[in-house]
Formats: structure tokens, sequence, C-alpha cells
């Protein structure tokens, strides 16, 4: 049952081989089961996701069900839960409530999805290790002794080791991306305004997006295409239609041209990862591809422009948590000053800290056109370099991350090599544009991602290619060990 994709498990509901409610416990049980080593889930939803299961049984019976109808999934607890803590992996938000639905989360609600809980994630999604969680750090089911990747590590992990069939995720740097490389599940990130992000607390405005994890692409797109689509609730949401994702996946893609940067195929690349990658550019090239060499000459500054624009972003979002309105607040403080400062400084942890001096320094006079300022025309830079890419390609191919999961402790307290787990990531969120991963085979046993990169919106295409390539190959079906038992 655990390994059933959507189609499958939307059949066996309306053919009464079993229940949303008989699927939804037994989801549940696998959560209880095996989620005490992985902490992948923080909040539990049992009794209202019992109940929404029963409602979408009912509709079922009456003949109105959806592919999403009954089934069951997880939320990254980035997005607003009506009436279940929403805490964004921070002590900050430890105790609140939120008091309505992300866009996302409500849009999976109509469509029938049933939420089982909230899963774990790197405090305020900063960090790419799920190490920076007030509630611990999250186990990769693949081994143990590794990390899941991060932010959305708490949904990759719960995903690959099939405790729930879905899980959202977000990404502002590859934090949909890296996890689902890390623990070998799908994972799309779209088109920066597809997914709404009201309701999805904000990290770096700009850089944030929704998206979904699934095993395998079809099951994504069946997904994203719920989440997706204009809300006039956020402003930076683009109204235009959305594409029928589900449509084109069988689509052939002999013909189309997939670009190689040769700046992320370099000697830096792991040998054993970029073996993998070849391999996997092999199998699309077999299904009738053309490949073809380009160069994303400013790439190389994406990390350095991120580490700029994220932390400015970030500390004008994190000024609302003071102590006042909601969230964590100090003991006893002597005065508004010192309730600010405690309230804080308890609060948030080291990374958000670190992160918050960072944004304000460079937001600071006498620094902006230093940093903030430049960093913003290397983004543009950024921003020509793909699209001239896409001038002569449709999709373009990479790693998702330099390195399988590391031991976690091992970068947890060097945060520039933690950052640089994003590098083949970050430059996809300055420009915008959509990215997947997908798992492509193993290295030391450890899940390797590949990395496609589509042009504005052209989601439906991504995930062709990707849906095509699972045709061929079968890394997505992969259960770690241990997980297997029904
Ligand atoms: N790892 C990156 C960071 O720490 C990206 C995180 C994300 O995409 N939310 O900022």
């Amino acid at each position: 049952m655990y390994n059933q994709s959507l189609k499958q498990l939307s059949t066996g509901l309306r053919n009464k081989a079993f229940s949303s409610v008989e699927l939804s416990h037994y989801f549940l049980q696998r959560i209880k089961r095996f989620d005490g080593d992985l902490n992948s889930v923080i909040t539990l939803n049992e009794e209202a996701a019992l109940q929404s299961a029963a409602q979408a049984d009912k509709s079922i019976s009456m003949g109105e069900a959806g592919l999403l109808t009954g089934i069951p999934l997880l939320h990254k607890d980035i997005f607003c839960t009506e009436g279940l803590r929403t805490s964004c992996g921070s002590k900050m938000l430890d105790n609140f409530i939120a008091p309505y639905n992300a866009t996302a989360v409500e849009k999976l609600a109509q469509a029938g999805a049933v939420m089982l809980g909230k899963t774990n994630m790197d405090e305020f999604a900063m960090g790419s290790s799920n190490e920076t969680s007030f509630y611990g750090g999250v186990k990769n089911p693949w081994n143990l002794q590794t990390v899941p990747g991060g932010s959305s590590g708490g949904s990759a992990a719960a995903v690959a080791a099939r405790l729930a069939p879905l899980a959202s995720g977000t990404d502002t740097g590859g934090s949909i991306r890296q996890p689902a490389a890390f623990c070998g599940i799908t994972g799309i990130k779209p088109t920066y305004g597809r997914v709404s992000r009201y309701g999805m607390i904000a990290f770096a405005s700009s850089l944030d997006q929704g998206g979904a994890m699934a095993k395998s692409a079809e099951d994504a797109a069946i997904m994203l295409q719920s989440m997706s689509g204009f809300d006039e609730k956020d402003s930076t949401s683009v109204d235009r239609p959305v594409d029928d994702l589900l449509a084109h996946l069988d689509r052939p893609i002999k013909g189309l041209t997939i670009g190689l940067p040769k700046e992320f195929f370099s000697d830096d690349l792991d040998a054993g990862i970029a073996e993998k990658i070849e391999q996997a550019i092999d199998a699309i090239k077999s299904a009738g591809a053309t490949i073809k060499e380009i160069s994303l000459p400013n790439i190389n500054l994406s990390v350095p422009a991120y580490y700029v624009v994220a932390p400015a972003e970030c500390s004008a979002n994190l000024s609302r948590f003071d102590g006042v309105r909601f969230g964590y607040r100090c003991e006893e403080p002597k005065d508004l000053e010192d309730l600010y400062k405690r309230s804080r400084g308890e609060g948030f942890g080291d990374e958000v800290k670190r992160r918050i001096m960072i944004g304000a320094y460079v937001l600071s006079a006498g620094y902006y056109d230093a940093y903030y300022k430049k960093a913003q025309q290397v983004r543009r830079l950024i921003q020509q370099d793909f699209a001239r890419a896409f001038k002569d390609v449709d999709i373009i191919a990479s790693a998702t991350a330099p390195s399988v999961a590391f031991a976690a402790g091992e970068k947890k307290d060097d945060p520039v090599s933690m950052y640089l787990s994003d590098i083949f990531t970050i430059g996809v969120n300055l420009a915008g544009l959509p990215g997947m991963s997908v798992p492509c085979g193993f290295v030391d046993d450890k899940p390797v991602g590949l990395q496609l990169i589509g042009n504005y919106f052209e989601e439906a295409r991504l995930l062709n290619v990707a849906h095509q390539y699972q045709q061929l190959t079968d890394w997505h079906l992969r259960v770690p060990a241990g997980y297997e038992q029904e």
C-alpha cells in the first residue's frame, strides 16, 4: 500500500478497495511506528484528519471525487493551518495556533486531501540540513547518521519513508530540491508567483516559493496542479491560467534540447555524483532529446548574492516577531526595549540571528550600495544568463547538490560550507525559474538527485521530462531498508 502511486490510491478509494478513513489511519500508524527515529513530523492532526477522511469518503460515495479526494498528506510547518500549531521550526512560534489556512493548504483541502500533520523544518526555513529546527534535527531514512537536507527535510524524510504519499515544501534557495535529492524523492519548485505565498510564513519574499514533494513526477504533478493558481491575497501571485500538468506527462520528449551548464560540471563535482548524472542524461538522450553544452557565466556569484539578498529580506520579514503581537514573549520584561530584546534573543535560534544581523548590516546606510545594491545587480546578471541559455535549450540539467547526504553535525558549525550545499539550486530562485529534483541513483548507498530547470511557467515540460525519465528508470520506487513493511 505505502508504495502505490496517487492514481492507484485514488482508484482504490473509488473502487472501495479501502476507504479514506482506512488509508489515513494506515499512514497515521506508519508515522507512529517509524517517526520516533526520524523526527520528521512535529504535529499530528489525527482527530481532524480522520474527520476530513470521513468527509472525503462521503464525497467519493456521491461520485464527486477528484484525484486528491481522500488522499493523506503532510504540510511543512511553514504553512499556516487553521486551528493547528504552525511553528516554522522555531521557539518563537512554538505557541502559535494559526487563525487561518495558507492558500496552498486551503486549495489542497478543497481538493479533498487529508492533512495528517505538520513536518519538521529548519527554523524559518534557514538551513540545508534541518539541524536548525527548535524541535531537533530530522534523520534521513536512507541512513540515520545523515541529514535529510533542508529546509524541507521533514517533508522529504516523511515521503521517503512512505509516512505519507505527499508533502508540501517551500524553496527559497533549494529547500525543496536539495532535501528531495538527499532523500531520494521527487520535488518541484514552480516559477515564482505560481503558488500563492499567502499564509506561508515569509523568509525572503522575493525568493520563497511553495511546491510539491512526492514519490514520482506524476504524483508531484497532481499535487502541484491543485496548489497552483492566481491568488488576489498575494500581490506577487501571477494571474495566468495553470497548464494541465497531467495532460503533458505522456508527451514524447523527442526533439527537446537539454542544456548542460559547464560551470555545474567542473572538477569540483564529486566523481560518483557526476557519473550518476551522466547516466541519467544518457537515459534522457535515449528517449530522443538532444544534449548541448551551455554556459551560465555568472552563476558562481549566486551563493554570495543570495546571502546578501535573503538575509536582507529576512531581517525585514522577521521584525514582526517582537513579543508583542504573537509568538514567544519573555518573562517579566523590565520595559519595552527589554521586551523586544529578550523576546527576540530567547525566541530565535543562532542561524536566524546570524541572518538578521547580516541583513540589517547590508541594508544599513553606508553599506547598502556596496552590498545590497550590488547583490541585486548580480541577481540581474544571473537572470540574464538563464534567459540567454533558454534561447538555445528547452531544459537545463545538472546535479541537484554537490554531495550526497552528509553526516549529522558535519557542517553544523561551519555556515559557509553549509551554504555551499545549495550552489546548484540557488541561482534558480534568484532568477525565479521553476526547478525540480528527480532521484537518479545512489553513491555509497545514498540517493543522488538530478536537477531539471525550466523556463518561466514551464512546469508542465519539466514534469514531462521527469515523468519520461521515470518511465525508463525505477529509482523513484526504491524504499529505504526497514520502511518496506506494510
Ligand atoms: N539552504 C538555503 C538557506 O539556508 C535555502 C533555504 C531555503 O530554500 N529555504 O537559506
